[in-house]
């Protein structure tokens, strides 16, 4: 069901010891009587702690990816039973860090979204274009083609444990944001094409999320789009004063 989510995406930030600190500072600060599901996406080797630090509260944990394959010789790789058997029931995928500095293509990501799937993970599904493709106003064609080629072999049903993240990559990082305007437009876009391919249940029923430098001041703002169903955060969501504020913006 389409509800209101915020994930933070702590990528190769926070050794042991300062996530267990970020953690708690988050039990403390983030509000526990909102309708919002929160998550937090920490470093593998800190996925098993946070799972049990987190248990008795209302922060779920994510991964920040996954391999393919059920098993075998992928040096240095997780798979998705690995994630599960620790208690991690979701991933995220197709992140654009992902795409591009260890090259996924749609096709890998498709086989690794049948995957997570198999395995009862929920995904959240990144994807978005390059400044040039803006520049080019190629930016719709770039996002259809990728959801196209990540997601449409699903069937309707599969959908039900699908989290869309619309993060335009020139934002990530950056300090620039997508206007709020443009966040709209693009997410009911996105919303429309999923209508065309699967019907209006699916398409009402997915929670689609932007990412792309989300900040306690910014937030509210973007949340308020009638098509925006939360955030995921990068930078932000390394302070806990400032991933609550923005959780509290929803
Ligand atoms: P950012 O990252 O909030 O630091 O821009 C977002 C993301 O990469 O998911």
């Amino acid at each position: 069901m389409r509800h209101s989510i915020v994930a933070g995406n702590w990528k190769m930030h926070k050794n042991a010891h300062e996530t267990e600190d970020l953690l708690n500072d988050l039990i403390e600060k983030l509000p526990s009587d909102k309708e919002v599901e929160i998550i937090v996406a920490p470093t593998f080797v800190n996925l098993s702690s946070a799972v049990q630090h987190l248990e008795f509260t209302n922060i779920g944990v994510a991964a920040q990816n996954m391999h393919q394959a059920e098993s075998g010789a992928f040096t240095g790789e997780i798979s998705a039973d690995m994630l599960k058997n620790i208690g991690v029931d979701i991933v995220i995928l197709g992140h654009s860090e992902r795409r591009s500095y260890f090259h996924e293509t749609d096709a890998l990501l498709a086989n690794k979204v049948d995957t997570a799937l198999k395995h009862e993970l929920r995904v959240i599904f990144c994807f978005g274009e390059e400044l040039k493709d803006r520049q080019n106003q190629q930016h719709f064609n770039i996002v259809e083609n990728q959801l196209k080629d990540g997601l449409f072999h699903l069937d309707a049903k599969a959908w039900e444990n699908i989290v869309l993240a619309y993060e335009p990559v020139w934002a990530i990082g950056t300090g620039e944001t997508a206007t709020p305007d443009q966040a709209q437009e693009m997410h009911q876009f996105i919303r429309q094409t999923v209508e065309d391919k699967y019907g209006r249940e699916v398409a009402e029923n997915v929670s689609i999320l932007y990412g792309g430098s989300v900040k306690p001041d910014n937030a509210k703002e973007i949340f308020s789009k009638p098509d925006v169903d939360g955030g995921l955060i990068g930078g932000a969501a390394l302070k806990a004063d400032d991933f609550a504020a923005i959780v509290n913006a929803v």
